[in-house]
């Protein structure tokens, strides 16, 4: 038997109504907010995420899908969203169009990690970005969105913790006090952080190692080094977010540590799904378009993942059932086959969902079907009903019968 690639999934048709729940939760949340939705290749020039994520975060050093095409080109699998938008923001020229201009995706995103519970090496994100405001009412739009999709979803007991990692001169002071700290303990940081000393010092506090973890405990907090400017923005996107009633924490050790990213970054956590509880992240990245030769536009996003959100909403029970089938039509005899093939064909054009026999059932084994399709309404014709030109209707929650003449049947189903 060939079987799928580790850390993949199918999603079976028993399953695909949770997908599609999310879905549409996304995209009408998506809506209200008026962003329009922007579909990015699923594999980039290698350089767009190099560039775009950046070389000292975990993905680009070790989880990219990336090979050699037949042309000899290094391609890459998309493992986010956000360097694709911003590249097609930049080549598309949507820079010159009306300002801010808000997006949102839904798309797979390829990973090299070791699978896991919610760790995975394709999973789905649903994510946004908006660009064109440096207004910290637009950090506080997208947090709120954000807030709007998860409550929308029905998520609970969810923690939304934000920080502010500054701009390039605030964040300047903050990294020589944070390597300032980190001196004693060099030797012990993982080889990774070693790295990320150097280049970009601020990414150690983002690193799963227990030992890393432990020497980043007591650092500095960025908080204490923000400029005027910065610590204003943050301010007003607190106030922002109190005034709509989001609550929030504030945690200094969230960080998107890449010199394009700027000011707020945000998480939502969940505590209820184990190790990988960090369900929806973002933040501002008022560096990255410049980064993509766009010029200094600002940009602000977030993705969530998908899988993650599914395990949250499942173990709470919070996802509606499937919609029911509304109609399945059960013939007895052959003339009544037809009669039923027809019948279903005329449903399904007025937009009613119908179902028929076409594995020759008995009558019996029609309505144990009809149960396992959960139909809520099961027609019966039979010779009897042929020629009296109706269809005897049972409503299968209440048990109760009619019979409906065969050109009114819609008008039955209720
Ligand atoms: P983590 O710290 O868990 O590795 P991350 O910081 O790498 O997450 P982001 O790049 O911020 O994650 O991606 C946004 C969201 O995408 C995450 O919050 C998570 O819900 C989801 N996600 C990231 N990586 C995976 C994965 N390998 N499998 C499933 N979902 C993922
Ligand atoms: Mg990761």
């Amino acid at each position: 038997m060939i079987t799928l690639p580790k850390g993949t999934k199918d999603v079976l048709p028993e399953n695909s109504y949770k997908w599609q729940f999310v879905e549409k939760t996304a995209r009408e949340t998506a809506k209200v907010f008026n962003a329009k939705e922007i579909r990015t290749p699923v594999f980039e020039h290698t350089e767009v995420f190099a560039r775009g994520v950046g070389e000292t975060t975990d993905i680009v050093n070790k989880e990219m899908y990336t090979f050699s095409d037949k042309g000899g080109r290094s391609v890459t699998l998309k493992p986010e969203g956000t360097a694709g938008v911003v590249r097609a923001f930049v080549e598309n020229g949507l820079y010159a169009g009306a300002l801010p201009l808000k997006t949102y995706y839904i798309t797979p995103c390829f990973r090299y990690e070791r699978p896991q519970a919610g760790r995975l090496r394709e999973f789905h994100q649903f994510g946004v970005e908006f660009f064109g405001a440096t207004d910290a009412g637009i950090d506080a739009e997208v947090i709120l969105l954000a807030k709007t999709f998860l409550d929308k979803l029905g998520v609970k007991n969810i923690t939304l913790y934000i920080n502010s990692i500054g701009c390039k001169e605030c964040r300047k002071e903050y990294h020589d006090a944070l390597k300032n700290y980190l001196k004693a303990n060099y030797d012990k940081l993982c080889d990774l952080c070693k790295d990320r000393y150097e280049k970009n010092p601020m990414r150690i506090l983002d690193c799963k190692n227990e030992d890393c973890k432990a020497i980043t405990e007591n650092a500095p907090s960025i908080l204490d080094y923000l400029c005027e400017d910065c610590k204003a923005h943050f301010e007003k996107v607190q106030s922002l977010l109190k005034a709509a009633g989001v609550e929030f924490k504030i945690n200094p050790k969230i960080v998107r540590g890449l010199d394009y990213y700027t000011k707020t970054v945000f998480e939502f956590v969940s505590e209820n799904i184990g190790a990988q509880g960090t369900v929806l992240g973002g933040g501002r990245y008022d560096g990255l378009v410049e980064q993509f030769g766009g010029g200094k536009i600002a940009g602000i996003g977030f993705a969530a993942g998908i899988e993650r959100l599914l395990l949250l909403l499942e173990s709470a029970g919070a996802i509606p059932a499937d919609d029911a089938l509304t109609l399945y039509v059960a013939p007895m005899g052959d003339d009544a086959r037809d009669k039923a093939f027809q019948i279903v064909a005329e449903m399904r054009d007025k937009g009613i969902s119908a179902e028929t026999d076409y594995m020759g059932r008995g009558i019996k084994a029609q309505f144990k079907y009809a149960d396992k399709l959960k139909a809520k309404f099961v027609g019966i014709v039979g010779s009897d009903e042929l020629s009296r030109g109706v269809i005897k209707i049972k409503n299968m929650q209440s048990g109760e019968e009619v019979y409906a003449p065969i050109d009114k049947i819609a008008e039955f189903l209720r």
